[in-house]
């Protein structure tokens, strides 16, 4: 630490356009350090979901350039919903059975509900991105440099290969190979899936739920959350979208299995349940689509760096469950942490191996989240020691603080 260095000049190459990729970018971008940012996908995926930004949603403005700080607005499910408001009203956790609310946690600077399809759009706004890239192996051509190299043939090399690559980050495997690198499948029947309803109800269900996170235990060993997705049209509630999010433990060989009967699974489970759970799955239509899925976790451990050229953020570096809501703001942490290590670098007050090094053992660091999000996902699933959990000591604080 604080050795002088030459300033160096960097090249980073951000794999994975999702909330850690687009979030390194900006940074890197505003810093004026050359990158490029590459992603897969060659079409948007049609999964989506929502993420509550509490913690991490000053760092993720600080990372942005100003003028794209007003469009966080037009990354949320409902764009007229207020950051006050939806602070106020901070994260629901009611009891399953009556309906009642267990605990209402609040973050004294605020949440942001985000829509994660629209937040990748919006936000890589004025990046150099690249699509239809997706990155296969990593090889190093000389003592400073690494060699991205992609399923469509292509290669690019650069300084540093940050893998932002989600979940099952091809990174990681580059960096540990597929054994330490794979990730851990939890024991629970998850099903993760978008609804909608006639007028009526949906108005109904706007008005029950909580604006950003509305979830319960329920004594027989179960969690539900609703949630808004998309409101297209303002004025037209049979256009708005909602989702379920539902875990209970494997019980028999159709969980295990995960057997396409997804709807008539969960609605045999939904006897005891209070509104508004019971209603919305009542509601749904005989047709709906009730996608595989699976819970899967890593732990992050040490990696060799390469001398500092290769790393990990966001999911890359620790997935988790997301009954704690800490993914994405770890997301946006790592982020933070790593463009401030490159700055470092770059005005030479560091070298590249020591920013690196300190880095990569905060990332390591960050990871005890993802026992604290397993311990709060069996927790939804023992609604009588629910009381004790994480989520009643910590709130949705980032853990050590
Ligand atoms: C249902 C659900 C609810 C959640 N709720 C919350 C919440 O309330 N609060 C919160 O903080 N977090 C929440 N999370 C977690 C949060 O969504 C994630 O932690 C966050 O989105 C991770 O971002 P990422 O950029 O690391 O990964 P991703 O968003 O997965 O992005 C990875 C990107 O890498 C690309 N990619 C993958 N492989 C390759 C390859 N080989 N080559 C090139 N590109 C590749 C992918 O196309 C993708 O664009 C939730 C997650 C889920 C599923």
């Amino acid at each position: 630490m604080g050795t002088v260095v030459e300033p160096k000049p960097l090249h980073i190459i951000v794999v994975g356009a999702g909330l850690a990729g687009i979030a390194v970018a900006h940074g890197l971008r505003k810093h004026n350090i050359s990158y490029e940012l590459v992603d897969r996908e060659t079409t948007p995926r049609d999964r989506n979901w929502g993420i509550t930004l509490s913690w991490a949603l000053p760092l993720l403005e600080s990372l942005l350039p100003e003028d794209l700080i007003p469009s966080l607005q037009f990354c949320q499910p409902d764009t007229s919903l207020s950051i006050t408001d939806a602070s106020a009203q901070g994260v629901l956790i009611r009891d399953g059975a009556t309906g009642a609310t267990k605990i209402r946690v609040l973050y004294p600077s605020g949440v942001r509900r985000m829509q994660i399809q629209k937040t990748k759009r919006v936000l890589s706004s004025g990046l150099n991105l690249s699509y239809g890239k997706k990155l296969l192996s990593l090889t190093y051509p000389t003592p400073s440099t690494v060699r991205a190299n992609f399923a469509d043939g292509t290669s690019t090399t650069g300084s540093v290969v940050i893998g932002c690559d989600g979940g099952s980050s091809q990174v990681r495997k580059c960096l540990l190979g597929e054994n330490l690198a794979a990730q851990e499948v939890l024991p629970y029947a998850f099903m993760n899936f978008p609804f909608s309803l006639p007028a009526d109800k949906a108005i109904w269900l706007d008005e029950q739920m909580n604006p950003s996170v509305d979830v319960a235990p329920h004594p027989k060993s179960m969690y539900m959350g609703l949630f808004l997705l998309d409101k297209p049209d303002l004025e037209r509630p049979e256009t708005w979208v909602f989702y379920v999010l539902v875990t209970w433990p494997i019980q028999d060989k159709e969980d295990e299995e995960n057997a396409p009967n997804r709807l008539e699974r969960l609605r045999a489970k939904m006897e005891g349940w209070a509104d508004p759970y019971r209603s919305v799955v009542e509601w749904l239509s005989e047709d709906i689509s009730i996608g595989a899925d699976q819970l899967r976790i890593w732990h992050p451990r040490k990696w060799d760096n390469r001398e500092g050229r290769v790393t990990l953020a966001g999911d890359a570096a620790h997935s988790m469950t997301f009954h704690r809501g800490q993914g994405g703001n770890l997301a946006i942490k790592d982020a933070d942490e790593f463009v401030k290590a490159m700055v470092e670098v770059k005005e030479g007050r560091m070298s590249l191996k020591e920013a690196m090094e300190g880095y990569d053992r905060g990332v390591v660091e960050r990871g005890e989240e993802v026992e604290i999000s397993r311990l709060q996902a069996a927790a939804f699933h023992d609604y009588e020691n629910f009381d004790n959990s994480p989520v009643f000591k910590m709130g949705i604080k980032p853990a050590g603080k």
